[in-house]
């Protein structure tokens, strides 16, 4: 496996499939099976987002998407791809035109094996849905949508800067469901300025009558470089962590009550319905991505694409690379974000990888945070509360 590991990092290096191209089989740990894709474009920019987004140029978007299939076309040459998922995130890639859309993922039939794809997501955002756009993404091959709702309350949406109110909001819902996606996801956000605990409570029992399959919950953070960072550094918002603990405790409340298993700490689905890109990711399987400022992960390498739409465009159609940073990894660095991430997870950490750390492990299942289940150690519904500060006693 090490041996494996290394052997991949260095084609990397050699981008080429000197593997492939000399007869060699390709162990599937070697095969890249999960690829992201980055459309930075938003209607509007929201106060509280640290994501690359920008309003969209048309005059630049056309190009924009042909330098997107541009790089898909170099990746498949670089790498074994034969995607399980495919995930579209921004930015919003529902701000593509339909005719944009349907170049990006022709992009993808046209570059990789889709034989053995299982999950392909597309976050949407309801102010730029349409049945057409979603009869498009599902006739493509689309298989999940999710949707970015936030809030069930037009005054807090108003706060958020969102460019859909909740009308809009639970039409596009519908859109998605008439469609005939095997899944949608609705996405929340809670600990919101002003936000009350029944607006909270309010929002999850609206959104478990409309039946999704996956619900994601986030807590506002407040993220350098937004402009609620800086309301909430000159003392306009503040964070109350008992009063998020109380909206994180309701929803685990509500969605489970309703049938929705809470498999990572943010996310929530019905049996059948856990993404398997995240679980992917959360597993430390390798990914590539595609787009302005995706990050790839191969073997102990890391990259990340430059932050601008333009300078990528600019760069991939003349034939250069878009890769703006490189990090070589070591396998102790993966193994302590993995713990971290697999913490958050109901699936737990591997017992022996706490090995190392017998007095905080003996500690935090002597504080009701933490229990061995078989091989593994999992959180618990209190540990869950603190699963950031509990990882970060194991790295
Ligand atoms: S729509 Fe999403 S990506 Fe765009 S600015 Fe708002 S939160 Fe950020």
């Amino acid at each position: 496996m090490e041996a494996n590991v290394e052997r991949r990092t260095s084609n990397v290096q050699s981008a080429n499939r000197t593997d492939s191209s000399s007869g060699e089989r390709r162990t599937p740990e070697e095969i890249v099976r999960h690829v992201y894709l980055h459309i930075p474009f938003c209607a509007r920019i929201c106060p509280y987002c640290a994501f690359y987004k920008e309003r969209a140029d048309p005059a630049q978007t056309q190009r924009f998407c042909e330098a997107l299939v541009r790089e898909m076309d170099v990746a498949k040459d670089r790498f074994d791809i034969t995607p399980q998922t495919i995930f579209f995130g921004g930015g919003t890639p529902t701000a593509l035109s339909t005719a944009q859309l349907d170049v990006v993922l022709g992009g993808f039939h046209e570059c990789f094996d889709l034989s053995e794809l299982e999950e392909w997501t597309v976050e949407a955002n309801p102010g730029s849905v349409s049945p057409r756009k979603a009869a498009l993404l599902k006739e493509r091959g689309v298989t999940r949508i999710s949707l970015g709702v936030q809030s069930w309350d037009d005054a807090l949406l108003t706060l958020l800067g969102r460019e859909h109110n909740a009308a809009q909001a639970e039409a596009s819902f519908h859109v998605m469901r008439d469609a005939g996606f095997p899944s949608v996801s609705i996405d929340l956000m809670f600990g919101l300025p002003g936000q009350s605990l029944a607006q909270w409570e309010e929002t999850l029992t609206r959104t478990v009558s409309l039946g999704p399959d996956h619900v994601s919950a986030y807590c506002l953070t407040y993220e350098e470089d937004t402009e609620f960072f800086l309301r909430h550094a000159r003392g306009e918002y503040r964070q109350d962590e008992s009063s998020d603990a109380s909206f994180f405790e309701a929803a685990q409340r509500i969605l489970e009550a309703a049938g929705y298993g809470q498999y990572e700490i943010s996310n929530y689905a019905r049996p059948g319905h856990e993404s398997v890109h995240n679980r992917g990711y959360w597993a430390g399987h390798d990914y590539v991505g595609i787009g302005p400022s995706a990050f790839s992960t191969v073997g102990l390498e890391r990259w990340q694409n430059v932050c601008d739409y333009r300078a990528y465009a600019d760069r991939v159609l003349g034939g250069a690379s878009p890769i703006a940073t490189k990090e070589a990894l070591t396998p102790e660095m993966k193994r302590a974000e993995q713990t971290a991430l697999l913490l958050r997870t109901r699936f737990g950490v591997p017992a022996e990888w706490l090995a190392a750390w017998p007095a905080e492990t003996a500690e935090f299942v002597g504080l009701g945070m933490m229990e061995r289940r078989g091989d593994t150690f999992v959180l618990t519904p209190k540990g869950r509360l603190l699963a950031d500060s509990v990882a970060a006693a194991f790295v």
